[in-house]
């Protein structure tokens, strides 16, 4: 397999079909990510397309270029025809192949077609010819900018992609205050700034521009589907179907509620069980320090993730039971919640 930078000379022999493929419940990473990287191959001459496994949420309806994105679910015939032209797909904030379900097994039609993957999650499998990869980055959307950078010295960073880029790691370092923001994440977004990311207005768009009843809905979720189990420094928040009809719920409503778990004094490990129509439980974790939800993502809740931010989920069992199977781990996982809190207090 070969590193991404190596497709340039055949992207700029001529003008070619691709296929931009975000991660499924999509996030302002996989979208910022995805978007950025069709904006500047579109004006190198090629045709793009965005393809997006799942429907997406609202707060990513801002983007610009997100009204061109092809949904999977609502236009699977536009999507299935840019599938046949492609010349290349772009795997864009993921590397394992059920993420980007149910589209894989419109994939797995066009076995000759290359694949390039740009991501920043642990657990890559090997699926791509050509590759950008790196968990430190961290977002997608850093390592895009990182790419144009080698490509061309970030020459074709238009305020757009700036603003799309900005999102992308806006969002995956929690608003700059998780572990992953380097330096090198301030010089990349002061940089973005520059070319005409507007930093507070990003930020409203994402943040403060939710419908009524979903804010109603997080007062509910607080107020009545917490638990808190100081023994083992773990909270979480369990979500039937029926919570969610009540507010009537949309895709994304969900989306940060597992955060408010962890802002609790003493509390290490967080997660949300929430239950989807068609019988599936997701799961969200999150942590602190040393414990690695990814490695219980990866063993428990067939899924993956990065040490403090993983999910995965579960179909065929009801959400009682994921719960159960979750609080039957944390008896296994004391000493290492304790050695976190002792890190954390000290
Ligand atoms: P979230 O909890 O926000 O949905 O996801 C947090 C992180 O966990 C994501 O960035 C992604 O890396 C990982 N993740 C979430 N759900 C899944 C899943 O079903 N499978 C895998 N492999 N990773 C997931
Ligand atoms: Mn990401």
């Amino acid at each position: 397999m070969k590193h991404l930078i190596q497709l340039m000379p055949w992207l700029e022999e001529t003008a070619r079909r691709v296929v931009i493929i975000p991660h499924q419940q999509p996030d302002a990473d996989a979208f910022g990510s995805g978007l950025a990287l069709w904006h500047w191959l579109r004006a190198k001459g090629h045709t793009v397309a965005v393809v997006s496994p799942t429907d997406f949420p609202r707060f990513l309806e801002w983007m610009p270029g997100c009204s061109q994105i092809l949904s999977f679910p609502k236009q699977p015939e536009a999507v299935k025809t840019a599938f046949a032209e492609a010349e290349l797909f772009v795997c864009v904030d993921f590397s394992a192949r059920n993420r980007m379900k149910p589209l894989h097994k419109v994939l797995d039609q066009y076995p000759d077609t290359p694949i390039a993957l740009i991501d920043h999650h642990r657990g890559k499998e090997d699926f791509a010819d050509y590759e950008f990869w790196d968990i430190e980055a961290a977002a997608t959307a850093q390592l895009v900018y990182d790419f144009l950078g080698m490509v061309e010295q970030q020459a074709y960073i238009t305020p757009e992609i700036a603003s799309l880029l900005y999102a992308g790691i806006l969002t995956d370092t929690g608003s700059f205050k998780h572990g992953n923001t380097t330096p090198h994440v301030h010089r990349v977004v002061a940089d973005l700034m520059e070319r005409g990311a507007d930093a507070g207005h990003i930020h409203r768009l994402i943040f403060d521009n939710g419908r009524e009843q979903r804010l109603r809905f997080l007062g509910y979720a607080l107020w009545q589907k917490l638990t808190v189990l100081p023994q083992y420094h773990t909270a979480f928040f369990a979500i039937s179907a029926d919570d969610l009809k009540k507010f009537s719920s949309q895709n994304g409503d969900t989306e940060g509620l597992v955060n408010y778990a962890l802002s609790i004094e003493g509390i290490y490990l967080a997660a949300t069980f929430i239950e989807k129509d068609d019988n599936e439980i997701k799961i969200s974790l999150r942590s602190v320090g040393d414990f690695s939800v990814a490695d219980m993502a990866t063993q428990h809740f067939e899924g993956g993730g990065h040490k403090n931010a993983a999910g995965g989920e579960r179909k065929g069992a009801s959400l009682q039971q994921v719960v159960d199977q979750f609080t039957q781990l944390l008896p296994g996982c004391e000493a290492a919640l304790e050695q976190v809190h002792r890190q954390e207090s000290s």
